[in-house]
């Protein structure tokens, strides 16, 4: 089996489980590549998975004020750190879609949690679409093999978030609308996914809409914070 980031053969034993159940192997990273990313310990802000609080921290206090009446919680699995950013870059920004399938075991994992939850994942503009031919979080999802909704759309092509400041992110106007599926969510739980979590500002926007059509729970999640 080829390692799920850098594709270099893993040479390993199989175990007796995955010598009786071949298709149990999941898609795995090498040794070195499992050792690049840095899970998210405790302690977090219990609202947003920030590292290093026990409490909501400052920026949760910021879109509380904001969003008085959106119960938020966002859970995030690794952080946001340097061997996170080269990953993203090749993936997403170099448009490398064999890195789809780096975090299926983590992603895998997860999600067995959130069997009876609608799971949607932050849309493109149809252009940015088109330009990277892939939605890098609705392929990471599915190389998963987690089913989604179609639940949001992207209305205008705002410039890419990673090319601002903090103030011009927070600032950004809302890009979501909801697609004819959105009342389906009404007294459901639903779980919002994007790549990164940096300011919040994307999946607050995301929130923001779905939340009109009642939900009955309304996380978020994100691969990296
Ligand atoms: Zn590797
Ligand atoms: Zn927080």
């Amino acid at each position: 089996m080829k390692c799920s980031y850098c594709q270099q053969e893993i040479i390993r034993n199989l175990t007796v489980k995955e010598l009786l159940f071949p298709f149990l192997i999941k898609s795995e990273r090498c040794y070195f590549c499992q050792e690049k990313f840095k899970r998210i310990t405790a302690p977090t802000c219990p609202t947003c998975s920030k590292a290093g609080w026990t409490t909501m921290c400052d920026e949760c206090r910021q879109w509380q004020v904001l969003y008085p009446h959106y119960n938020f919680c966002h859970q995030a699995l690794f952080c946001y750190d340097a061997a996170f950013k080269e990953w993203i870059y090749q993936y997403k920004f170099l448009g490398d879609l064999r890195l789809q399938a780096t975090f299926t075991a983590e992603l895998q994992t997860y999600f067995s949690q959130k069997k009876d939850w609608i799971i949607c994942s932050i849309p493109l503009s149809g252009t940015r679409f088109v330009q990277r031919g892939f939605n890098q979080v609705e392929a990471f999802l599915q190389a998963a093999g987690i089913t989604t909704q179609k639940l949001l759309e992207k209305t205008t092509d705002s410039s890419p978030q990673s090319e601002k400041n903090r103030q011009e992110r927070l600032a950004a106007p809302q890009v979501f609308r909801a697609t004819e599926n959105a009342p389906m969510i009404k007294n459901k739980k639903v779980l919002l996914v994007d790549d990164v979590y940096t300011t919040g500002r994307t999946l607050f926007h995301a929130a923001e809409i779905l939340q009109v059509y009642q939900p009955e729970k309304l996380q978020t999640f994100s691969l990296a914070r």
